[in-house]
This record gives structure tokens, sequence and C-alpha cells, in this order.
């Protein structure tokens, strides 16, 4: 075994080093958290060469006198800790004492910084770690650090850097995240010479949302709530407005943003149902808690933290998040096209006619629905009571009905007022319903909404969904693995409206099955929930019951192209206009778009 040796304080921080400054944008988040721990008001980013090769932060915090200046760089330095009970309730950004330490280690570095009141600043220049010139400067208030050539001694780091714009697009992004995370900070970054974005610094965070992502931020949902000692704020994307990945979730606890599993799935919890798989929805959440209910030294560079109670996290995040999507009300509008008015748009007559379509002979009902939209808007007749049984819908089923179906599951949802201050004109490609306000119309997706008014409805029958049970048992062929997963959650399948048997040689018979479902279907949600089990995927119960409530809400709703029953729709449209909680169908669809009036005549050019 080689003699054992301490290691010099340089490779200590190179060792370090690796750990904290990563690449540019750990750079420039240390040096940030530095500039706000100093109380700015004001601190300018700058990067060149994605901050390979020039990166800078200025600040108009407290400075440094000549002495903290140089014991800055040196390891375990630090102001904003002294005794081991401190790290307890952290309450500044840095606390390690490592970060300038470890950056000067791996770059050269200019710092000029003066103290409020001092005649004269103090300006250090390092190479490696080592303070190479001192000198007093005439410099304003504050503190600029220039971090230049990052990793020019240490190749093999350097061999992992990215190109210029990835690296400077993360520290782009580092830069946003500490304008989201201070927004009582007014923060500017430069590329290059070009300024990217900056925020007023007026404490509020919408301002900074603005800031960083411009307009876009009007669209965003604000979130507001306590729960137990802990308070969430911020803004959270509309179901509808989903992204492709979760770049756009940012977390900030006690002002730090961090990474948390945790807080991810409080948020998307939230938006379960009501968004399309494989999307994300995006946030900018502050979560404040007591400073001692919260480990923010977890992870070299802090971007972890531990709570004490994961649940009370969890619980203030998802609650949180949950009373702000149930208080949107806006339904999505149709857009039009490029909102020029078309007699803009075709100026002559030749054009007119070069671009209109060759004369075809009218279809019969195309000109029924033109005759139907003609019609002057007439308050709607009280719809009448439903004395006599409802027709049996048109459907195209497999099989007959079995006794005990209820012929409209629609229709014993909650008690409405009875007169309709909108008018049902038809239906469009036997898919979508027209129905017309005041002001506006509505185009409602007639299964996206009969799905979610189902799907809700199963999901209201908290304990038991009510079930059938069926004359001759439904035989459902499924091999040996998938029928001994059925077999084996004979608890959950109960919960769910089904009874099954074994029938032998991988094969099940169905005695009972959900009410609004009929037995081939029954057999078909069977197999796909068999399908989840063996994927052992989201073994959880909560999941799997959701997904099993989506197929059957799926299967048994009205599809597109067939005829509905003018009952089956009135009712459809009752529920979709009267019911907040009825806005996407259970994949994230919407079920209703609106149309303004007002929309229409400013595409009409009538405004
Ligand atoms: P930490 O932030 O964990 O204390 P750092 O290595 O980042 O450790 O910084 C060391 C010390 O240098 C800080 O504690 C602070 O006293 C001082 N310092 C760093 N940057 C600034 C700044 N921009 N303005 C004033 N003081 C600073
Ligand atoms: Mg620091």
């Amino acid at each position: 075994m080689p003699k054992i040796v301490q290691l010099s304080a340089h490779v200590a921080n190179l060792i370090a080093a690796g750990e904290v400054v990563q690449r540019p944008s750990s750079v420039m988040k240390e040096l940030l958290e530095n500039a706000v721990d100093a109380g700015a008001s004001q601190v300018t980013a700058e990067i060149r060469g994605g901050g390979m090769t020039f990166l800078r932060v200025t600040d108009n915090g407290c400075g440094m006198l000549p002495e903290d200046a140089r014991l800055a760089f040196s390891r375990h330095a630090t102001s904003k800790l002294r005794q081991a009970e401190d790290l307890a309730a952290i309450t500044t950004m840095g606390f390690r004492g490592e970060a300038l330490a470890a950056i000067a280690s791996v770059s050269r570095i200019d710092l000029m910084t003066k103290t409020p009141g001092a005649v004269a600043g103090t300006s250090l220049h390092l190479e490696s770690g080592q303070i190479l010139e001192e000198s007093e400067v005439g410099c304003p208030e504050g503190t600029t650090m220039i971090v230049r050539d990052l990793f020019f001694r240490t190749p093999a780091r350097m061999k992992f850097m990215k190109q210029d714009s990835v690296e400077g697009a993360a520290a782009t992004a580092a830069v946003q995240r500490q304008a989201l995370a201070h927004p009582e900070v007014a923060f500017r970054l430069l590329r290059d010479g070009k300024e990217i974005f900056h925020t007023p610094g007026d404490g509020k965070l919408l301002s900074a949302v603005y800031g960083v992502y411009g307009r876009e931020a009007g669209t965003l949902a604000p979130v507001d709530s306590h729960w137990e000692q802990n308070t969430v704020s911020g803004y959270v994307s509309k179901p509808t407005q989903a992204r492709p990945s979760r770049a756009h979730q940012l977390f900030f606890v006690n002002g730090r943003p961090v990474k948390s599993k945790l807080l991810q799935s409080a948020l998307e919890e939230a938006y379960r149902n009501q968004i399309m798989v494989g999307r994300f929805p995006a946030c900018v959440l502050h979560l404040t808690v007591p400073a001692n209910a919260v480990d923010v030294n977890v992870h070299p560079a802090k971007t972890e933290i531990k709570f004490l109670s994961e649940k009370q996290a969890f619980d203030c995040v998802h609650y949180g998040v949950l009373a702000a999507l149930r208080k949107l009300h806006d339904r999505q509008e149709v857009r039009l096209g490029e909102g020029k008015p078309v007699a803009q748009q075709l100026s002559s007559l030749q054009q007119i006619l070069a671009e209109s379509p060759r004369p075809q002979a009218p279809k019969a009902d195309a000109v029924a629905q033109v005759v139907l939209a003609q019609k002057p808007m007439i308050p709607g007749p009280a719809p009448k009571p439903q004395a006599q049984p409802p027709q049996p819908p048109l459907r195209k089923q497999p099989q007959p009905a079995p006794e005990k179906r209820q012929p409209d599951p629609v229709q014993q949802e909650i008690p409405l007022p009875p007169t309709p201050d909108y008018q049902i004109l038809g239906e469009l490609f036997d898919t979508y319903i027209v129905v017309q306000g005041a002001q506006e119309a509505w185009l409602i997706d007639k299964h996206a909404a009969h799905e979610r008014i189902l799907f809700e409805k199963l999901r209201a029958q908290r304990q038991e969904v009510s079930s059938q049970t069926l004359l001759t048992g439904q035989v459902c062929r499924l091999g040996e693995e998938q029928t001994a997963l059925l077999l084996e959650n004979g608890a959950l399948l109960e919960e769910l409206g089904y009874e099954v048997e074994s029938f032998g040689e991988g094969t099940l018979i169905v005695r009972r099955c959900p009410m609004e479902l009929d037995p081939q279907q029954a057999a078909e949600c069977l197999a796909d929930l068999a399908g989840d089990l063996a994927q052992g995927r989201d073994a959880d119960r909560d999941t799997l019951r959701d997904r099993l409530l989506h197929t059957m809400a799926c299967k048994a709703a009205i599809k597109a192209g067939w005829k509905t029953d003018p009952r089956e729709r009135e009712a459809l449209v009752r529920q979709v206009l009267r019911r907040d909680d009825l806005r996407y169908c259970p994949h994230g669809r919407p079920i209703c778009l609106k149309l303004t009036q007002a929309q229409l005549s400013r595409q009409f050019g009538r405004s």
C-alpha cells in the first residue's frame, strides 16, 4: 500500500471544483447567489463564448474589505456561517464557503470590489487559485467578478464542454432561474454584447416572469395558497399549454432554485387526467417553508434539498395547483387563421374566383346546416321534463344491451336550472355539437364531453363502481400470466365493478361488470387492465383505477360519427356548459371550443 499524504489545498480545491463547477452555468449560478447574498438590488450578468472564455457578474451589494476579498478565495471561507448550529436554519443562498475557491482553482479571475463609504476599492487578479496581483482601484460600490478561460489548466474537464451555444443556453437558464428566484432584484443578462432579458426587480414574481418569458407569461394561471406551515405561490401553465418536456418546471424553495422529484410529482398529480400522455405542465412555483423544516446541505451545488415533512411539501404544492386549475374559467377559443379580415386578404374579384373551390352540387345536409345556422337566436324554451321514457340512443353496439343497462348515464347527472340561455343549432360532421349563446357560440366534441362526464361519474363512485350481473358470463381469453394477474387483484377488480372467475387455461369468465359497459366492452377493458398490471407500470392503485376508468369511459361514450338522439345531445350540452370541471377529456383534449361574435366580426372585417 503506498504511503498516505494529505492533499494540497490546490488539489483539494480541484476536487471540489469537480462537484461545484461543472460548466459555465454552474459558475454563473454561484456568482449570482453571492450577489444576492450581498444584498444587491441590481445584478448584471454577461457571457461571451458561451461563458467559457468570459463570464462577468456585477452587483451593487455590500462589497468586500481588502482582507475579506483575499480570504474569499480560500476553501471554507464564508461570512454566512459561524457554527455548526447555523447549518440547521440557513437563510442565505451560499454557506459552504467553497464556490469561489473552486472556481478560482480552474480559471483566471479578476475581482473589483468596494464597500459602501470606502475611499477606494480592491482589485485582485488570480490564476489557478493564486492571487498574482492586488491593487487599489476606483470602482463603484459593490462587486464585479470576471471569470476567464474556464478549465484552461484542466483539459480533462474541458473535453466535456459542449458547443458555445449549448453552454451559453445553460448559463442563460441559470440567470433566468435566479431572476425568477429573486423578483426583488433587477437582473440583466448580456450575451455576446446583446441584451437577452432583464427583470425590473419590483418584488413581483409576475414582473420577473414577464421579463424572462415575455408575453407568454400572460397565459399562465396564478397559484397562491397555504398549507400547514407552508406557502406556495407562483404560476402554472393551463392544461392545454402543456410542454413536450419538463424543462419549464421551475421550483424554488425558500428562494433557492431546486430540483425535486417530490415537487414535480405534486405538480403533475394536480394535472392528472387533464393533460395528454407525454406532455408536461410548466411552472414557476415558490414554496416557502420554515428554514428549519428543510435541509439544504445535501448536495455540493445546493440544488437538491430534503424536506423534514415530505408530505406537507407535497400537499402544499399539490392542493395549491389544484385550486389554481379549478379557478380557470375560460374555454379555449377557436383560432381563426391569421386574424386578417378575408376582405383584406382577397383584394380583387379575380383573386376571389381563383381561390374559391370549384362549385359542387350542395349536399342535402349541408344546406340544412346553413339554414339552421341562419335562424335568428330565440331564447330557447325550457327543455321538456323527461316524462316519457328516453328512447334508446342510436348506437352501433356489438351486442344487445343487457337488462339492467341504463339507456343513457348522462341523463342522471345533477339537476340543473330549467331555462337554458343557449340554443342547440345542430351538429357538424356528427361530431361537434353547435351551440349558440347571446354573444358567443360553442363547438362541443360530443365524444370527448361524454367521455369526461362518464369518467367523472365513475370516479365519483368512490368506493365501488356500480355493476350489473351478466345473465350469461362473458368469456375472456387473456393467457396464463394475465389471467393470473387479474385473479390476484380480485379486490381491485371488485372495486372497479368486476367479478371474475377462472375458467381454466388462461381464460376468465366475467360474472359482473360495470354498469356502463356492455359485456364485450367489459372484456376489452379487462384486457387493458391486465396489460397494465403485466407491465408493472404505475403499480399505484389510484393510477390503475383511473386508467381503467378512462378506458371504460372511452368505450362507453358516444362515438364521433354516430347519430345522437336530440335529448342525449341536450343533456350533454347542459352538462358541459354548466359544469366547470368539464374542460378536457381524460386524455387532455378540449371538450368545448368557444367562438365569439366579436371574433367573427373581426374575421369578416365588420368591426
Ligand atoms: P459562500 O457563498 O458559501 O459563503 P463563496 O465561496 O461563494 O462561499 O464566497 C465566499 C465569501 O465571499 C462569501 O461568504 C462572502 O462573504 C464573500 N463574497 C463572495 N461574493 C461576494 C459578493 N459578490 N459581494 C460581497 N461578498 C462576496
Ligand atoms: Mg457562494
